[in-house]
């Protein structure tokens, strides 16, 4: 049975911030002679699934016959649907990661049956550690989202389904250099994430878990994505946990850590790499169903190279497109 992805994010986005969420709809002009049907195949929107949905949209501003007024500027439709069918060389809406990135070319089926949960690390009342640079104050929850934002939307490219787990309702991802701190970060199912670290991590992992069922028998795997300080100084290269005696997690973060290891020595030859491997029996990694590795992608007080990391957006990039590389790895050889 193909696998459908579900965006229960989009659905959440929907229904708890209405009057937003039709501000986010994409726009577009109409050009001279084109119907809707031309137009929404342009906008890479299938006209079978979105005609009735594009009518709706623009009513008002539609000719007779519902026609299109050449300049005229008309609403896309965002898929708000709890199920979507993305297909290769097609277009899909996702308000979750933002105006600027919210249209995703799904671009081939490298990880088509697979399902990935993305948790950035903290959220909500917890910030999680906190940096300082040039008198900017550094989050951490904000920049595990942000490169989390950007993992979960490569994934999706490849046509993977993707659940964001903790969630801004108006924070996409972001080319800044600093990113604001704020506290409206909730937990997908629309939960307010409490205060107490065993209530917050029992309320994601639950979600996860629930989830989990749907999907039995597929390839699942869960990445928490932290950006910490807690660590030993000399700890600034990305590095990875896993449970101790998962075999799958162990091997996931042994095909991450040798992708990163392999691009580093690409990009920058000499660098060398530092990262490591170890297992803990963290509360996500013992009590989430699904393989998971828990992953420090820098340390937010290291003045040169942790934050460098961070603040960069091409390296903010860069992290997350060589953990979907590691990811499409680990995703085939898993059917080996
Ligand atoms: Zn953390």
């Amino acid at each position: 049975m193909p696998v459908k992805r579900l965006f229960v994010l989009v659905v959440i986005f929907v229904l708890s911030l209405p009057v937003v969420t039709a501000q986010n709809n994409p726009t577009t002009k109409a050009r001279e002679g084109e119907g809707i049907y031309s137009l929404l195949r342009r906008n890479h929107l299938s006209p079978s699934e979105y005609m009735d949905d594009f009518i709706r949209l623009n009513k008002s501003s539609l000719g007779k016959n519902n026609t299109l007024i050449k300049g005229k500027t008309y609403r896309l439709p965002v898929n708000n649907e709890a199920e979507t069918k993305g297909k290769k060389d097609e277009t899909g809406v996702f308000p979750i990661f933002g105006k600027e990135y919210q249209k995703v070319d799904f671009k081939d089926n490298q990880l088509k049956g697979a399902v990935f949960y993305i948790i950035s690390g903290h959220g909500g009342p917890d910030p999680g550690a906190i940096g300082k640079k040039n008198g900017h104050r550094m989050c951490e929850d904000e920049y595990a989202y942000d490169i989390g934002l950007r993992l979960a939307r490569n994934l999706l490219e490849h046509n993977a389904t993707v659940y964001v787990v903790t969630r801004d309702p108006d924070d996409g991802i972001r080319d800044g250099k600093y990113l604001k701190c704020d506290k409206d970060e909730y937990v997908l199912g629309g939960h307010k994430i409490p205060l107490n670290q065993v209530q917050r991590l029992k309320q994601r992992t639950t979600e996860v878990n629930k989830l989990y069922k749907k999907y039995k028998g597929h390839y699942q795997r869960l990445l928490e994505l932290h950006v910490d300080s807690r660590y030993p100084k000399e700890n600034v290269d990305i590095f990875f946990y896993h449970y101790p005696s998962s075999k799958k997690g162990t091997a996931l973060c042994k095909t991450l850590y040798k992708t990163i290891k392999e691009r580093y020595a690409k990009v920058q030859p000499g660098r060398g790499y530092h990262g490591s491997i170890a297992g803990r029996k963290l509360y996500t990694l013992r009590h989430a169903n699904p393989v998971s590795a828990y992953i420090e992608l820098a340390n937010i007080n290291h003045s040169s190279r942790g934050q460098k990391r961070l603040v960069e957006v091409d390296n903010r990039q860069a992290i997350a497109n060589w953990l979907t590389d590691g990811l499409i790895r680990d995703f085939r050889n898993s059917k080996k």
